[in-house]
C-alpha cells in the first residue's frame, strides 16, 4: 500500500479546498478514514465495488459483515434503496442528519460486497459538517464502517485512525474528536413492527416516541446468537488486546479488583473517588451518561496502552444512552461477572 496522506480538516467549518484530495481519492477508487458525529469510518464511492473490497482488505473485515452507506440528501437516498415504507420515512424525516441508520430494501446498482450479499442496505445521512461535504462533493454516497482493524474498539479520535489505519487507508482526515463516541442507532425497517438491531446515540425511549419499534433480544448484547439479524453481529467487536472483565455487579466490583493481580480498573467518578485505586481510568460521570459514551472506546483503547494485565470495567444500569454502552461493553468482554 502507498503512503497514507494525512489531512488536517476544520471540523466545524471544512472547506472544498481543504477536502480537494480526499474526494479526487474517492473518485478515483481509493479510500479514505474521515470523521463523523459518531466514529470515524472507512469510506470508499459505494458504488465502486473493487474500491469498497479495499475497505474489507485494509480492515481485516470479514466479508459477510455489510457496511452501512452514508448519503446527503433523499435524493441520494433514493439512489440506493427503494420500496421504502411510510415508517421509515418518519424516522428519517425526524432524525437525519444524525447518528441513525435504516436498514431498507436495496437497489440493485449497490454491488453486493457492499452489503455481504445482503437484498437489504443500512443507510445513513450523517450531520458532521465533514461527512456532509466530503459526500456532496464527492457526489456519490460513500460506503464506510468504522475506520478501525476488524475486532478493535471503534476510534473516536484521529490517533486512533492514525494508529490502525496508517499504510492501510490512502487518506485520512484528522477532524479531531467525534462528538457521540457511539456508532450509529440501526433500526430494521424491511421488517413490521421495524426492530431495534443495535442500540446507539439515541434513546430507545426517544425512538419509541417517533413510532412503533420493538428491541431485539441481540441489542443488549447479552449473547452470541445462533441467527444474528445481520451476518456481521455475530463476530467479537470493540475488544481492547488485555483481559476485559466486565463486573455487572456493584457489590461484587471491588472484591474482584482486589483479587485480580496487575488489574487497571475503568469506572466512572463516582466511583473512582470511593474506591481510590492507583491504576484508573475515569470513563465519565455518571451524571452526564454522554461522557461515558463519548470516552468509551477511548478508555479501552488507552487502558492496552499502560502497565497493567487485566481491565476491569464498572457495568453501568441499562437507561437512556448507557444502554447502549453495556451494549458495547458486554461485546467487547471477554468475561462478565454478574
Ligand atoms: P460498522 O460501521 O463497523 O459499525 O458496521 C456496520 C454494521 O451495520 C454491521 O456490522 C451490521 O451490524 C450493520 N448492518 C449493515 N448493513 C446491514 C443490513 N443490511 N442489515 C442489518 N444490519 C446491517
Ligand atoms: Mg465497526
Amino acid at each position: 500500500m502507498a503512503k497514507t496522506l494525512i489531512l488536517k480538516v476544520d471540523p466545524e467549518n471544512p472547506s472544498t479546498k481543504e477536502l480537494e484530495r480526499a474526494v479526487d481519492a474517492i473518485k478515483q477508487g481509493k479510500i479514505v478514514a474521515f470523521p463523523t458525529e459518531t466514529v470515524y469510518g472507512l469510506g470508499a464511492d459505494a458504488f465502486n465495488e473493487l474500491a469498497c473490497k479495499k475497505i474489507f482488505q485494509a480492515k481485516g473485515r470479514p466479508s459477510d459483515n455489510p457496511l452501512i452507506v452514508h448519503i446527503d440528501s433523499f435524493d441520494m437516498l433514493e439512489k440506493v434503496a427503494h420500496k421504502i415504507p411510510k415508517s421509515a420515512f418518519k424516522f428519517m424525516e425526524r432524525l437525519w442528519p444524525g447518528p441513525f441508520t435504516a436498514v431498507l430494501e436495496k437497489k440493485e446498482e449497490i454491488p453486493g460486497v457492499v452489503t455481504a450479499g445482503l437484498s437489504t442496505i443500512a443507510v445513513r445521512m450523517p450531520s458532521h459538517p465533514i461527512a456532509k461535504l466530503l459526500i456532496s462533493l464527492s457526489e456519490v454516497p460513500i460506503a464506510a464502517p468504522s475506520a478501525n482493524l476488524s475486532g478493535k474498539p471503534s476510534p473516536t479520535t484521529f490517533e486512533h485512525v492514525f494508529e490502525d489505519m496508517n499504510g492501510r487507508a490512502d487518506v485520512i482526515i484528522d477532524g479531531g474528536e467525534t462528538l457521540f463516541g457511539l456508532e450509529s442507532t440501526i433500526i430494521d425497517f424491511t421488517k413490521d413492527p421495524p426492530v431495534l438491531l443495535r442500540p446507539g446515540p439515541l434513546y430507545i425511549e426517544q425512538l419509541k416516541e417517533i413510532g412503533k419499534v420493538t428491541v431485539h433480544e441481540a441489542a443488549k448484547g447479552l449473547k452470541a446468537l445462533d441467527r444474528p439479524p445481520s451476518p456481521g453481529m455475530k463476530y467479537r467487536h470493540y475488544a481492547p488486546e488485555k483481559k476485559l472483565i466486565l463486573v455487572e455487579s456493584k457489590e461484587k466490583l471491588k472484591e474482584v479488583l482486589y483479587e485480580t493481580p496487575k488489574a487497571i480498573l475503568i469506572c466512572s467518578k463516582e466511583l473512582a473517588e470511593k474506591l481510590e485505586y492507583s491504576k484508573t481510568i475515569i470513563i465519565g460521570s455518571i451524571s452526564n451518561p454522554f461522557s461515558i459514551a463519548r470516552n468509551l472506546f477511548k478508555s479501552l483503547r488507552e487502558a492496552d496502552k499502560i502497565e497493567g494485565e487485566v481491565i476491569i470495567v464498572e457495568g453501568f444500569e441499562e437507561k437512556g444512552v448507557l444502554f447502549s454502552v453495556m451494549n458495547r461493553l458486554r461485546k467487547a468482554a471477554s468475561e462478565v461477572i454478574r
